[in-house]
């Protein structure tokens, strides 16, 4: 265990160590050479917790091999990362495979049952949450168990990545990624997460710097907390990347050749990638670079018109789009508060004040 991961652990008051008693899952007992599916209870033993259990498939291997963690639907109103992983695992030849990949089908079975980003029982973000709290809300219940159950493992059963599948939402446009934290004192782990982005052969690959005790020390559930599914897998010293596509953009297409190529960069699957370059690979320093949140907010409420495209190039100060009122009259411009590329941009609709407008990496 790198010290930098030992020293967040115990500045982190919600962090646990792993209970050995809850260690063994279906998923971990899955006979090899099968797919099997199962729901995975959540911690606690009242009825929303079985009426929220987790959809689960392991494709377990003939052979030995690593353990692969796919997990969607952390936000639940996104659907190209559930449906790219349903796909993928279902095309998945047990005896074709070395190691085991589990893959969780919908992490916030509440926000998709509401079709919503967040749940609706108790309003949290679950991709905020980690490491959760075996007696907290629904939510950090959820982010209890995948932090337990899932990453908190060891031996072969430890993941040796976790992809947290995402899409950019309804509201946004964006270019499908591949992302990763870089952590300044485990260079190690940063390089695993980059060399696993790399391989996935996605348009962009975007590392961004972390400061985990900044994490450690925010309130769960905060936006601003960085308590999200890298953060966790950081706890459990797991190398983690996450995807972002646009909605109805084939990203699921992207997503399902990207998962097959991981599969081949862990050996897992027999053969070699073809190589696929980038077509921007970017690495953003500076704590909080990775937030898409925090980047170019609209001021005021009103019709947004965007005047760049995805993969743009701008300069520091560039006009990236207006926002209107129903005249046509112009009440904010909103410029690029860096150089760089633009990665994402909000769709041509009514925005509302704090909303992100575009995010230039
Ligand atoms: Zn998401």
């Amino acid at each position: 265990m790198a010290q930098d991961i030992e020293i967040t652990r115990q500045q982190d008051s919600w962090y646990c160590k792993p209970a050995t008693a809850i260690r063994v899952s279906t998923w971990t007992e899955a006979p090899r050479g099968q797919t099997t599916r199962y729901t995975h209870p959540i911690v606690g033993n009242d009825q929303l917790a079985h009426e929220r259990g987790l959809p689960v498939t392991v494709t377990t291997g003939a052979e030995d091999g690593p353990t692969l963690l796919l997990i969607a639907g952390e936000h639940g109103n996104e659907y190209e990362n559930i449906v790219a992983l349903q796909e993928t695992l279902q095309s998945l030849d047990p005896a074709a495979l070395k190691g085991r990949v589990v893959g969780v089908h919908c992490c916030s079975l509440d926000s998709y049952l509401n079709r919503t980003r967040v749940a609706k029982i108790d309003g949290q973000n679950l991709a905020r949450c980690y490491p959760g709290k075996a007696d907290g809300t629904l939510t950090e219940r959820v982010a209890y168990t995948l932090q337990n159950d899932f990453l908190g493992q060891s031996g072969s059963h430890k993941p040796v990545c976790l992809v947290p599948l995402h899409t950019y939402g309804p509201g946004m446009l964006g270019a499908t990624l591949s992302g990763y934290n870089i952590y300044p004192d485990d260079p190690e782990l940063t390089e695993a997460q980059r060399s696993a982005s790399l391989a996935t052969g996605l348009p962009l690959v975007w590392g961004h710097e972390f400061d985990a005790s900044h994490a450690a020390a925010a309130p769960l559930g905060d936006d601003a907390s960085g308590r999200t599914a890298l953060y966790a897998a950081f706890l459990a010293g797991v190398p983690a990347i996450y995807w972002e596509t646009t909605w109805g953009m084939r990203g699921e297409e992207e997503y399902k050749r990207g998962l097959l190529r991981l599969m081949v960069h862990f050996d897992m699957l027999a053969g070699t990638n073809e190589a696929i370059v980038a077509r921007e690979q970017i690495e953003s320093v500076g704590h909080g670079a990775g937030n898409m949140a925090s980047h170019n907010q609209a001021p005021c409420e009103g019709l947004w018109r965007p005047t760049v495209q995805i993969w743009d190039r701008v300069k520091m100060g560039d006009l990236l789009g207006e926002i209107r009122n129903l005249y046509g009259e112009p009440l904010a411009q909103i410029r690029a508060m860096r150089a760089g590329v633009v990665i994402a941009l909000s769709r041509m609709q009514y925005i509302v004040q704090g909303a992100q407008c575009g995010i230039v990496v």
